[in-house]
């Protein structure tokens, strides 16, 4: 018997789930980590296994996408088997979207097989199209093995959206050019603001830069007519009439968006985080580990939806320069 659908107290239905696959990365993004990160010990973390049984669980409850993520997904070993297992559930209609969240630089070894286990879109993080800039931003990055990544994703038959996260004196002047060459591609670009999640080496005051501002420059350049086009994520889209592409804006701090807000959020230790700026969290491991049937772990899934919080309380400016939240965007998954 199919179980009851996840309704939170504030009525919203919860079909999507992302699941951080792993801390690690092979990159230091600046707005993301410390240069020097401690990782968490791979004996902590969920085996591949487990976290399918967990994804299939929440199928098993409703959920119709699922979005790998990380820290960075392509990293961890072996994810390939998650992701074909993964895929049954699209094959049997009970899934509508596996997908995944990458940075692109493993992408050009993977590309196909992710292509073959039915996956059909991805999002690939780029800020910025100079080589140099995306050394600085990333601290370990390669622009033209993302670049080779990402056309190999393209070739493989994937659509690509493009992630930028608006970083102020950094890509701002770029922003126009950054929509040109997405748009040009044929790939949606989506703007990100930054949150404040976890300690980082700087202080994000000094790379917050609100999206509305961003906004209104663009306007100068192009027009741009809101559309009600929606991926089941948070960002919303408008058209740029002079290039025919969608330009998607996630704006938590200028615009909240936690009313419509679908989603949970598991990490690769099997933490369940209701909210992605919120503390409270559910321990689905210890369930998951206690039987072979899935018993626990759904009364558990239950009880934590039924504490999923309203929304985040998210701000920066110059007397708020502390993270929201202790743990870094890539323990929770972006
Ligand atoms: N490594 C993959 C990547 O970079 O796409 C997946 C994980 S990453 C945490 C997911 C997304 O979160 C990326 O687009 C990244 O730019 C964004 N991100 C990371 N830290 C952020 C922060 N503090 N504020 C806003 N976006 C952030
Ligand atoms: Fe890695 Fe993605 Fe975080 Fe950059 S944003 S450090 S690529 S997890």
């Amino acid at each position: 018997m199919a179980s009851p659908p996840l309704i939170d107290p504030f009525g919203r239905h919860v079909t999507y789930l992302r699941v951080s696959v792993t801390d690690r990365c092979d990159f230091r993004c600046v707005y993301c980590m410390a240069e020097d990160m401690t990782f968490l010990p791979k004996r902590d973390l969920l085996s591949l296994e487990e976290l399918d049984r967990v994804c299939s669980a929440f199928i098993d409850k409703g959920v119709r996408k699922i979005r790998l993520t990380g820290g960075e997904p392509l990293v961890r070993k072996g994810i390939m088997t998650l992701v074909e297992s993964l895929s049954r559930h699209l094959k049997s209609g009970a899934l509508d979207e596996l997908t995944i969240t990458t940075n692109g630089s493993q992408l050009a070894k993977y590309a196909s097989e992710l292509v073959h286990h039915g996956v059909k879109r991805i999002n690939v993080s780029v800020d910025t199209l100079d080589e140099t800039k995306f050394r600085a931003i990333t601290r370990w990055g390669e622009l033209p093995k993302v670049m080779q990544g990402i056309r190999a994703a393209r070739d493989a038959g994937l659509a690509v959206k493009i992630n930028a996260v608006a970083l102020k004196g950094v890509n701002e002047h770029e922003i126009p050019e950054m929509v040109r060459w997405a748009h040009g591609e044929g790939m949606d670009l989506t703007l990100i603001e930054t949150m404040p999640l976890g300690d980082i080496d700087g202080d994000r005051t000094d790379q917050y830069l609100p999206l509305s501002q961003v906004r209104a420059g663009l306007m100068d350049q192009f027009t741009l007519e809101d559309i009600p086009y929606k991926t089941g994520g948070p960002a919303r889209y408008a058209r740029i009439a002079e290039t025919g592409g969608r330009l998607g804006f996630i704006t938590p701090l200028t615009h909240n968006f936690c009313e419509s807000c679908n989603r949970v959020r598991l990490t690769c230790t099997g933490t369940l985080y209701m909210c992605l700026g919120q503390e409270d969290a559910a321990d689905l491991r210890t369930p998951l580990r206690a039987s072979e049937g899935n018993q626990l772990l759904d009364i558990a899934i239950d009880e934590a939806i039924s504490r999923k919080p309203k929304g985040h309380d998210f701000i920066i400016d110059r007397t708020h320069n502390k993270p929201a939240v202790s743990r870094h965007m890539s323990v929770t998954g972006g």
